[in-house]
């Protein structure tokens, strides 16, 4: 009886600590349904449609120095960091539109609701990484979408370069301890979940770090369980409107 009670004390702190439920962001925007891709203007409207707290895509500079976004690293047999941008503007993607220039995906955004997740990408040049963070800063200033943008990258030199140009900080996707993001100074882990569940230790000591908890990719019903459970602050996901339904049963 008393095990009862005690387990029942503790679900109840449990739910009262997770009193905010998990926010869902679109993994490359909502791509898999009807005229959609991953990384299209079409997604990035489809995951604010579905009213997705956030959508997520990523950035690359073109060998002439266009922001474009796109999640490989090729496109069409063109590598896009060695490419012209009037060449990768040929390449069309699944739905048939051409890839996107930041600039046209953030005109897109900025009428819409939908917050933005903007991983910058590894570049082989780590020059093209702080030049690709001060475009951004300033794509992302001159339409006032500082308030809805948060900034992601596997990079540590791109992090650092972001959060100099955005004055925002910025959360690192690689997999290292909280001592290491610490170190960082960086917004927080955005962990992959097979690295998270191995790790689940961390968890209680990045809340105390103050750390919001970002978890990629959760697509299993299982896993977003999981992630809600544990009181993940944002879960990306290729399936977001599933996430949203067992985030809703919870409440
Ligand atoms: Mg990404």
């Amino acid at each position: 009886m008393k095990k009862r009670i005690s387990l029942a004390l503790l679900t109840l702190s449990s739910l009262a600590l997770y009193a905010t439920p998990p926010a869902v962001v679109a993994h490359r925007g909502y791509w898999n349904t009807e005229g959609s891709a991953q990384n299209s203007i079409r997604s990035l409207v489809k995951a604010d449609s579905i009213g997705c707290e956030y959508t997520e895509f990523d950035v690359w500079l073109t060998s002439d120095n266009v922001p474009v976004v796109n999640h490989d690293d090729v496109i069409d047999g063109m590598v896009i960091q060695n490419t012209p941008y009037h060449e990768v503007a040929k390449a069309r993607l699944s739905n048939g539109e051409p890839v996107p220039r930041l600039d046209q995906f953030l005109d897109t955004a900025a009428p819409l609701k939908v917050g933005l997740v903007l991983e910058l990408k590894p570049h082989a040049d780590p020059v093209k990484e702080v030049l690709a963070a001060g475009m951004i800063a300033r794509m992302i200033a001159e339409r006032d979408l500082e308030p809805r943008t948060m900034y992601i990258t596997f990079s540590a030199n791109a992090l650092k370069a972001l959060q100099a140009t955005t004055g925002q900080k910025a959360a690192y996707l690689s997999a290292v301890s909280p001592e290491e993001l610490v170190a960082l100074d960086c917004y927080g882990p955005d962990f992959n979940i097979g690295s998270l569940r191995q790790f689940p230790q961390w968890i209680d000591e990045f809340r105390s770090l103050g750390m919001p908890l970002n978890v990629w990719t959760v697509d299993s019903d299982d896993d977003i369980q999981w992630c809600i459970d544990n009181g993940a602050t944002y879960i990306t996901t290729n399936n977001p409107l599933r996430a949203q339904e067992l985030i809703a049963s919870g409440k």
